[in-house]
Formats: structure tokens, sequence, C-alpha cells
């Protein structure tokens, strides 16, 4: 085990949680952004797997700290734009990892609590050996093969059909009476046709695929079905987007796609008490080497349907399956530089460049060392031989230093005070491991990627405005900040050197991009929101604000008069209705503390109220937020709270059920609260509904309520 993470989770105090929190993070964004969006994986999947086991660890402790950004709440990034887009019937969610026998002891165990299994019920398992390839979703309708779809970020793939219908393990029609079926499973390559794919690429001087499963995704994405067809994909099915009831359980499930003529794995097995679990574990990494295709580890899922579908899903995984990964690969080499990156957030990151070095069939040749204190604490110098570790297909991280004999030592490496993109001080927050460049938006690392970030697809969505224009409106002084954008055509105008006669411009390109800026002067609050970069607040949290405050003016009022009444700079008198204010922002279920810190942190700095208030009114108008969830739920944008114990399902269910409907769930009862929802021993909570004239409602007048008495 890493030894990066010295405080044990359950050592850790709320602040210190916080911080590593808002770190990990970070770095998952980071790893995210470059293993989805450039291909081009910066961590290996051990790191990877820890950083988000530890992430996910130190949620549980503290579930006042998840922000609904949490990377616990998403599945790998947005699908590239290459590709048109196509929406999953039933979103392809990721699988929670697990690395010991304890950890699925904890599956089982947690499964039982959920259910509410006793000790003696068997819970019958499938296993399956896990593929590293790359998820692939296929919808048939009567029985035709209409649509492939590669994951994308679980709710919106690419449109990929044309290529896969090139896969000749991939059946174009199915005997089949369903009228749509979406089957999947996952594409892969086999090691000896990866291994002549890159010698082919070698020989005509391409850049080499770094393993299988980047080799069948490379293949799978081209533009060129011509392409796909000529490098031997392969296919294995292993479920059902939406599993129709009858069919009982995943086994039959199973069966059934052997029959409609699919590839399924003949390693799956039934197994159920632990010990047959470890065992199957056991002998598959022992095929592993001879298997001929790659995989990284086992999945487990819950052989029962009816069990799947009761126990559903958290936000980004199914809670009736999990994926038990075999462990990391490792190997020596020479570091030979250490260099500092800046991201958008201004965290500073040392990485590590490396002597090239084959670890599990991949070259090597840059690690990230994550942070000071990692440096420090491995005491990594320039020059060490380092152990390397990776797992399945990415860059590893530096374990340790591996001590010669007689080799003379570099003095340790002195981590930068001062930012190395604008030279500005570089700070380190209490409860946290990272450094950050306090330049804000004059650091060009940090402005120009905060106003990519302001006008990107989700945000604002400037079309025209693309990276390249942002770095050089940037460089040239032109566009500083969101409200230059809007204000460009009007200096433009009165400019003696005007856009059209810059090289590379002409009077149409230059229309163009004004007319392009000109179309996005409306915006709705929760993109608005989101545009705005604040730390922690991403879409979703962005969305959970902008649902519950509706408009822009209410928003603002809110926020300032909650950011009065937290813990500001003490001069300005709080109101009791500035309290109550700061009260209902921490009460919307998923906002909590530490992200409503971080959003009024934002609000009391007067540089930014200054903008808001010469970009919205002035230049742009945020128009209200509209809900996207059914109306028809009789319950959707109430806000309800549950207390004591409920009977007939758990609490967990409870909650997933009633956001599923467009509920909001809040922790505490206020004049605010539509429902109270009491089960047995409801206490305070109750007693304060009675007393603000809140709904009561038992469990099942609720189930009534929705339908499900
Ligand atoms: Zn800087």
């Amino acid at each position: 085990m890493d030894d990066r993470f010295k405080i044990p989770v359950e050592q850790l105090t709320e602040d210190e949680a916080k911080g590593e929190l808002h770190r990990l993070a970070t770095l998952i964004a980071e790893y995210d952004k470059a293993y989805f969006e450039f291909d081009a994986p910066i961590v290996d999947d051990a790191t990877y797997d820890q950083v988000r086991l530890r992430h996910k660890a130190i949620e549980a402790r503290f579930p006042s700290l998840v922000s609904p950004d949490s990377p616990s709440r998403r599945v790998g990034s947005k699908a590239s734009t290459r590709f048109a887009k196509v929406r999953h019937l039933y979103p392809m969610l990721s699988l929670d990892n697990a690395f010991k026998q304890e950890d699925i002891s904890e599956f089982l165990a947690r499964t039982r609590r959920f259910l509410g299994l006793d000790a003696e019920t068997v819970i019958p398992l499938i296993a399956e050996p896990k593929i590293d390839g790359v998820s692939c979703s296929l919808r048939y309708e009567r029985g035709k093969l209409v649509k492939g779809a590669t994951r994308g970020d679980g709710i919106e793939g690419e449109d990929v059909t044309e290529n896969v219908k090139t896969i000749q393990d991939i059946p174009h029609s199915i005997p089949t009476s369903f009228d749509v079926l979406e089957i999947r499973g996952e594409v892969y390559l086999m090691h000896k046709a990866f291994q002549m794919l890159n010698q082919q690429r070698e020989k005509e001087g391409e850049a080499l695929f770094a393993n299988p499963r980047n080799a069948a995704a490379g293949s799978l994405r081209q533009l060129d079905p011509g392409v796909t067809a000529s490098r031997p994909l392969k296919f294995f099915a292993y479920s059902l987007g939406e599993t129709p009831k009858s069919f009982g359980t995943h086994e039959s499930v199973l069966n059934q796609l052997k029959k409609w003529g699919f590839p399924v794995s003949t390693l799956i097995e039934s197994c159920s008490a632990i010990n047959e679990i470890m065992t199957y574990h056991a002998r598959l990494e022992s095929l592993r080497a001879d298997l001929g295709f790659d995989i990284d580890g086992t999945v487990y899922k819950i052989n029962r349907l009816d069990w799947q579908e009761r126990l559903g899903f958290v936000s980004r995984a199914p809670r009736w399956a999990i994926a038990h990964k075999f462990p990391a690969e490792q190997a020596q080499t020479t570091l030979r530089q250490i260099s500092i990156q800046v991201g958008r957030t201004g965290v500073l990151t040392p990485v590590a460049h490396l002597d090239p070095v084959t670890v599990g069939g991949v070259v090597v040749s840059r690690a990230t060392l994550h942070n000071e204190d990692e440096l420090r604490r491995k005491d990594i110098r320039i020059g060490d031989t380092v152990m390397i570790q990776r797992a399945g297909d990415v860059i590893p991280q530096v374990v340790k230093v591996i001590t010669l004999e007689g080799q003379a030592r570099q003095a340790p490496f002195q981590f930068p005070l001062k930012c190395p993109v604008c030279d500005s001080i570089v700070e380190r927050k209490e409860g946290e491991a990272a450094r950050r460049c306090t330049g804000g938006l004059i650091c060009q690392a940090q402005a120009s990627l905060r106003l990519r970030h302001f006008v990107s697809r989700e945000a604002f969505d400037i079309e025209g405005l693309g990276t390249k224009h942002i770095e050089t409106f940037f460089n040239l002084g032109v566009i500083r900040n969101p409200v230059d954008i809007f204000t460009f055509e009007q200096r433009n105008k009165n400019s003696s050197h005007p856009l059209k006669m810059w090289e590379g411009w002409g009077e149409k390109s230059a229309e163009n991009l004004f007319s392009a800026i000109n179309q996005k002067r409306i915006i709705s609050l929760d993109r608005f929101i989101y545009a705005l970069g604040i730390y922690q607040i991403g879409q979703t949290s962005a969305r959970l604000l902008a649902r519950h405050y509706g408009s822009y003016e209410v928003w603002i009022q809110a926020m300032t008069a909650a950011a009065r009444a937290g813990t500001g700079t003490g001069t300005i008198i709080a109101t009791a209705e500035d309290a109550s204010s700061l009260e209902d922002l921490v009460n919307i279920d998923g906002i909590g503390p530490g992200m409503a810190e971080d959003l009024l942190c934002f609000f009391r700095e007067p540089h930014n109220l200054d903008l808001l208030a010469q970009l919205v009114g002035p230049q742009i108008k945020v128009s209200d937020f509209k809900s996207a969830i059914s109306r028809s739920s009789p319950i959707a944008g109430r806000t309800v709270v549950f207390t004591g114990t409920l009977t007939t399902l758990t609490r967990a269910e409870a909650k997933a059920r009633a956001e599923s409907l467009g509920a909001k769930v809040s922790t505490s009862v206020s004049s605010k609260t539509d429902y109270v929802i009491t089960g047995n021993d409801a206490g305070s909570k109750a007693a304060k509904a009675r007393e603000l004239g809140v709904t009561i409602l038992g469990e099942k007048e609720w189930l009534a309520l929705l339908g499900e008495a």
C-alpha cells in the first residue's frame, strides 16, 4: 500500500477530511480528463483506484462533506466531440472496486443490510472475468442491430454504429420478439492482434498503441469504418441495458445472450460463499497470462434480478455488482527530472520524468508525484533509482526510492515558492496537501483555463471561441476576464487595429465570432453558476442550486446574505434573516457545509461581486431554471425530510426513490419543508414539523402519495 495517505481515514478530523476530499477530487478530475479526453492517462489504474477508494472512504465517514460534484457521483468524462452523441436508454454505469477479501465481505454485508436479509440467507452470485476492453452498448430494434455506442460518460456515448457492424462477433440480427433490446458488452483485442497491429504501425512510422485496450478503443473510434474492419476486434456480451423481469436471474440472461449468438465468456461461474469467491478469483488470476487477452479482475453480480432491482444504484455504480481487481505490476527506472505543472484550480503538481521502462508491456516515461508532501515523505530526488507501479494501462506512480549501494544522491528537490507560470506567491492552506498559485485570474495557467471553462460546451457554449483563440486573446490582453468577452465587439469597433485585420482573420470570420458571442447573451441559471468555475461547484451542484433558488436574483440575494452570516470578516453584522439563508443553503441535500463554504468564499470577494455586477444586466441575462424532472410526479420540486426508522424500505432506498421522483431531500426541518415522513421512533424532527405546521406523513401515507401503497 502506498504510504502517501499517512493519516488513516478513521483518524481524520473533519477539517482534514475536507482538505483531503478537495485534493483527491482535484486529482481525480485531472486523471479523468487525461484519460477520457486526451486518451493519455497520467497515472496507473492502481493509483487511480487507490485515490478513488480513499476519497470514497472519507465520504463514507463524513457524509455531510459529500458534494454533488463528487467524483463518486459521476462516471468517466464527456464523450469526445468527433462522433454523434447517443443517449443510452439506460445509464451505463461503472463498478465499485474491491481489492481484498474484506472488501468482498463488506459488499456481501452491505447487500444483506440493504435487503434486510439474515445471516443464513444465501446470496447467489455470478462471477465473470473483467475484460480490459472498451464497454459498448448495442441497440436492437425488432431483432435488427440499429445502433452501437461507446459508454462515454455513462449517460451519453459516441455513435460507433458503422464500426461495431464490422466486428464479426456481433450479429446484425437476432431472433427475438422484444421490440427494443440493449446488449451490453466489451470490445477487446487479442494480444496477438495487438502485437501485429503495433508492428505494422512501427513500419509505417506511426505512434504505437500503449496496450490492447487503447488499441481497441482507437480502432473502435475510427471515423472510417474501413479502418475498424481491418482490425480484428472481438466482443464479449455480459448484460442487457434493462432486463425484462421474465428472465428472473442474471444467469438466464447470459444463456439467452448465447442463444442469440453472442460470445459469452466460458469462464463465468456461479458462487456464493466467500471461500468459493476467493478460490474463483485466485484461479482466474492464475489463468490470466494464458488467456490471450487482458482481464483486470473478477466481476461479481447478484444473480437474482428482483434483488438487483431493489438494490438499484448509487449515483456512479450499481449496488448489486462489484469488481475485484488484480494487484499492480512494478518496475525500476531512473528519475531524470522533476517538473511542476499548474492546473486550472492553481494546484501545483510535481511530475516525474523517467528513463523509459516497460511495465507490464507498456513503455512509461512520466509519472505524477502528486504533491509536495508525497515527494518529501518518499524522499524522491532527481537521479534516484525508483520503483514504479502500474496495473492497467496508464502512466504509473513512483512507489518508492530504491537505494543502491554507493549511489551518490542529489540534494532534495526544492518545491518552488513562486508559481512557475505567473511568478505569484504559492500558498498552502491548512488541511490541504496541495500548494496553490494565488495568481487567480492574473495567472495564465488559471485565467485562460478559467476562461476556457467559462465558454465551454457545458457553460456558455460559445462556438468559435476555442482554446486557441482564448489563449491568443488572453496573451494579447484583449480578453482577460468574462466581461471582456462580451465587450470585445464594442471595443473592437473603436480599435485602430480591428480583429478583421489580424493575421488569420477576415471580415467574415470576425463577424462570425461576434455573432456567436451575441447569441449567448442569455443563459440559464444552472449553466451560469457552473460557468463561474467556483471551486467544487460543478454541473451537478450548479443544477442543485439552480433548482433550489430558481432565479438569478433570488440566488444572488441568498448567497450574499449567507456570506454575511458565515464566518466572514466579522465586521459585518449579520441579521437573523442572513442566518436563515445560510441554514437554508447548508440544508440543501447534496450541498452541505463544506461546499457551502467554498461557494460563500466566492461571494465574500469584492472583485467577484464587481465582476457579476458588470456582467449580469449590462452584458448578459440569466434566465430562470426550468426543471427537467417530470412534472407528473406528485413530489417533484417538493422538499422532504425523513425521520425515524422506516419499515418497508431502508432509508437509503427511500431517499434514492424520492430523488428519482424529483424531490429535494433535506436533512433538517424548516418552514421550507413540504413533507416530513416519519417512521418508528420519530423524534425531534416530527416535533419541529408540528411546531411549524409542516405536513407529516406516516410511511403508508407516503407510499400512497407516490401511488405505491
Ligand atoms: Zn500562477
